[in-house]
């Protein structure tokens, strides 16, 4: 495969689609070619048919892109997409490009559980990008649906899997404290969310309860076999920017001290798969000894947003501990866990 790897976005003007597109630029193996809106969009440049809402300013060489509907003869001779479509547009849309030959790096939830799509934080399974292999030769097509999960699911998961290789997790009772771009752009209306706390987000407390059991689980014989964790999660919409936070009580198989729960997230290293690729996060989890860490404001660029930031961790009276994780909902929990589930994808020479 020659370098640099011809891309694209599909959904490019959203709150993930603006993270790609910044993500992307000047990235080493990567080259943006191709960005896709709704019919609402279609036909304009970038800069004219996307509300740019991030800090740093939109990359030059995207905001001249005329976007495009999300055909693949539209995409420029990209080679991977990267998805950040709603889901039911996903559902239509992914597999129309994975037909074509595009690798798909999907943000949506539309194939997520599929048996056969690998649900990816290449920091903890790197592994099931083997799925792939059993993807194509169910489907029979020569592209691929890779997928990252729910950008609540993210942190804990990354954080449950140090704890379970190390004493085995029985359950998790999960409370979450979600940032506003979760819900997309323009999002949940100012005069609902200031001086607010919603305690309801559709569909994501399932999402929540079962996904991690899926990246949780072993990959043998080409199939996932899942772990069996009790998850029960409550999630809440608060007046965030970004960054969701989520407090977890956590049943283990044995009884621990607290200091060596934070020594199992300090030491916990990206398997050899994944450690190497550009958006690898270095380190994967940071624990923070202050009382009143992490805060969304002040931890969730860690790592270049990509790393998990911990803290809190003490006896629970109920289950065996509790701690706080914190997570970029939009780069480590979505555009930017795409683009190492590429990069893995690449570097196993899968394309
Ligand atoms: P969003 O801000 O509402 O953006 C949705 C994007 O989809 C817009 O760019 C919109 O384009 C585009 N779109 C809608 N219909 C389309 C069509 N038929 N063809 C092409 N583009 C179409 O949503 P988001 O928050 O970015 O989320 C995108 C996806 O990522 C969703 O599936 C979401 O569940 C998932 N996700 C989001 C997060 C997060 O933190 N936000 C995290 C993980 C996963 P126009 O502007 O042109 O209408």
């Amino acid at each position: 495969m020659k370098f640099p790897i011809p891309v694209a976005v599909l959904g490019a003007t959203g709150s993930v689609g603006q993270r790609f597109v910044s993500l992307l630029d000047g990235h080493p193996w990567f080259k943006l070619v191709a960005l896709t809106g709704s019919d609402r969009t279609a036909g304009k440049p970038f800069k004219e048919g996307c509300t740019w809402v991030l800090n740093q300013s939109m990359p030059y060489q995207a905001s001249e892109i005329l976007l495009t509907t999300s055909d693949s003869e539209n995409l420029n001779g990209a080679a991977i997409c990267f998805s950040a479509l709603p889901a039911d547009e996903a559902k239509i849309i992914e597999p129309k490009m994975a037909k074509a030959g595009l690798v798909v790096c999907s943000n949506a939830s539309a194939f997520r559980t599929d048996p056969d799509v690998p649900l990816l934080l290449p920091e903890i399974n790197p592994e099931h990008i083997g799925l792939v292999k059993t993807q194509r030769q169910i489907r029979g097509w020569s592209g691929a649906i890779l997928t990252n999960p729910n950008c609540t699911s993210t942190g804990m998961t990354v954080s449950l899997k140090a704890l379970n290789d190390a004493i085995g997790v029985k359950r998790v009772f999960a409370v979450s404290l979600q940032a506003l771009s979760g819900a997309g752009y323009p999002g949940v209306s100012s005069m609902d969310i200031i001086d607010n706390v919603i305690p309801y987000i559709g569909g994501e407390e399932n999402k929540v309860e079962t996904e991690p059991n899926k990246m949780l689980g072993k990959f043998l014989d080409g199939k996932i076999l899942e772990s069996d964790i009790k998850i029960s999660a409550h999630t809440n919409r608060v007046a965030v920017v970004d960054g969701h936070t989520v407090v977890l009580s956590v049943d283990l198989n044995s009884e621990i001290p607290d200091k060596d729960v934070i020594e199992i997230f300090a030491n916990y290293r990206a398997p050899e798969l994944a450690a190497h690729l550009p958006s690898s996060p270095w380190p994967v989890m940071v624990y923070r000894n202050e009382v009143n860490r992490p805060q969304p404001k002040l931890d969730r660029d860690t790592g270049k947003g990509m790393t998990t930031v911990i803290g809190r961790v003490r006896k629970d009276p109920i289950f065996s501990i509790k701690y706080v994780t914190l997570s970029h909902n939009t780069i480590r929990g979505a555009a930017g866990g795409s683009i190492y589930n590429a990069e893995l994808f690449v570097d196993q020479g899968l394309l």
